[in-house]
């Protein structure tokens, strides 16, 4: 596996990067990406081993619940490219699922798998087109470019235009695994496109968003500064994929498959990633009420009630997903779709809710406390100290590091980011009401139904 150092070395490869109207010639420096590259090569580092045959363990392919479960310990304790690296996964499991998949691209996605694992490489989901006038088709578009589509052929591969938006980690990570986003009808042939490129393939350009902070003084985004993962929009201008980096290739009827294979692992992930912020955001309402002195009050209580209920609920719901896994053709374990479809829209439905708790038991000085900076004023010091503090156990600096954290997690473009995240990422709403809806036993419930009828209606006689 690669040490730090190489990942690095690995990621100056001449990209086309581009970040608030510039180019970035190096994601490795300056602060604009910098949080996620130093996050990520932390992970290199962890799991760093100099043996040939060693590879990172989120490439393991789960056959079992305890498999699984290691996995999502992974994902918890690593950044987000051990949950998009997942992409891989998706190709297997859809192997797994698709005997059209596995006869024609089963080999060369196994021998994609070993090469990513071989070289230790993270890689980047996309599966969100551009997607123009909602309401229509890719082939109704004005625009045939709207879905990512093939343009050209040749005898050695594909030729590829079009653009996938909110690709997390996209500029820090070394492959890009591509999907259509949804099931293209007979007619859409070209958009029934399934590839892997490299980050920096010709044609391939990267136009960055990202949340690390742009002021000088780190203190006052104290997450931020070290856990901001960016997003990007990847356009494919005309890109050439060559045949054995093609896993699907104008085969309708499976073209979704990908879709929902990766939305099984994606939601997932986010859900270890949302249980593990909803315990941090007890924790910190909790710590903010002590240090205001609210701690003890009924309402406080009963909305730190709440979040640690949404906690618990997502917890309880993962590990009902572990124990229900399925176990597919070839070994593969899934977490259960019924499960996890339904936890994902619960999480993702009330994560909103647990903000407004956690901003109404902390107070206004969540956005407008004084800086660190402020404190340390040799002009304003004494008043920021005098007036922020509450009592001899807890001081001003105690309290600024409490507010400027809950900025930063709920309230400013990082919390913001994880808002808007966590209600759309691994699809909306409705994506998950869909594929509740399909994996409900409703013929179950329907007999339920009628027997309570029948039951209810003889007790009446
Ligand atoms: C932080 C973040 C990270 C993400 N990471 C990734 C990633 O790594 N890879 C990736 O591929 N994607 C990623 N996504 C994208 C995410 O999956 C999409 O945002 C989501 O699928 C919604 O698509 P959209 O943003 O285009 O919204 P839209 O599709 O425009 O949806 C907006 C609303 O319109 C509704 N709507 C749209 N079309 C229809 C229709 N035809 N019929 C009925 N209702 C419709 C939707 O249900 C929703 O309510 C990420 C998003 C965020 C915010």
């Amino acid at each position: 596996v690669k040490s730090a150092d190489q990942y690095l070395q690995s990621i100056r490869d001449g990209r086309h990067v581009y970040l608030r109207g510039s180019r970035i010639r190096d994601v490795t420096v300056g602060e604009a990406f910098g949080p996620a590259v130093r996050r990520v090569a932390r992970g290199y580092e962890r799991y760093f081993r100099d043996e040939p045959e060693a590879w990172h363990p989120m490439y393991e392919v789960p056959s079992s619940p305890d498999m699984l479960r290691e996995r999502l310990h992974l994902v918890e304790d690593n950044d987000v490219t051990t949950a998009t690296s997942a992409a891989v996964l998706t190709l297997v499991t859809a192997c797994s699922r698709s005997e059209v998949i596995e006869d024609r691209y089963g080999d060369q996605i196994r021998a994609y798998m070993d090469w990513v694992r071989r070289e230790d490489l993270r890689v980047a989901e996309l599966i969100t087109d551009a997607k123009g006038d909602r309401s229509l088709p890719p082939s109704k578009q004005d625009d045939p470019d709207l879905y990512v589509r093939v343009v050209d052929r040749t005898e050695s591969g594909i030729v590829v235009r079009g653009a996938k938006f909110h690709v997390s980690a996209a500029p820090v990570v070394h492959e890009f695994v591509t999907m259509p986003t949804k099931r293209m009808k007979v007619g859409e042939e070209e958009y029934a496109t399934a590839f892997a490129v490299p980050a920096n393939a010709d044609g391939v350009r990267i136009i960055g968003s990202a949340q690390s902070p742009t002021e000088e003084d780190a203190r006052h985004f104290p997450a931020s500064a070290n856990l901001a993962m960016p997003e990007a929009m990847i356009v494919f201008d005309d890109v050439f994929v060559p045949y054995e980096r093609v896993f699907l290739d104008g085969e309708v009827a499976e073209s979704a498959l990908f879709a929902h294979s990766l939305g099984l692992w994606e939601r997932l992930s986010g859900l270890v990633d949302i249980a593990h912020r909803a315990d941090v955001l007890v924790g910190l309402a909790q710590l903010v009420a002590e240090a205001n002195g609210v701690a003890g009050i009924t309402h406080i209580k009963e909305k730190i009630a709440d979040i640690i209920i949404y906690s618990t609920m997502i917890r309880a719901g993962i590990e009902a997903s572990i124990n229900a896994a399925e176990e597919l053709p070839g070994g593969i374990c899934t977490p259960s779709e019924l499960y996890t479809n339904a936890l994902k829209y619960y999480a993702a439905a009330n994560y909103h809710i647990v903000l407004r708790n956690v901003q109404d038991v902390a107070g206004g000085s969540v956005v407008t406390a004084p800086t660190i900076g402020d404190l340390e004023h040799s002009e304003i010091g004494d008043y920021v100290a005098k007036y922020l503090r509450t009592s001899d156990d807890i001081d001003a600096r105690y309290r600024l590091s409490l507010f400027h954290l809950i900025r930063d997690l709920t309230a400013d473009a990082h919390g913001g980011k994880y808002m808007v995240g966590y209600l759309v990422g691994g699809g909306g709403l409705m994506a998950q009401q869909l594929v509740t809806r399909k994996h409900f036993d409703m013929e179950r419930a329907k007999r339920a139904a009628i027997l309570e009828g029948e039951l209810a209606a003889r007790s009446n006689s």
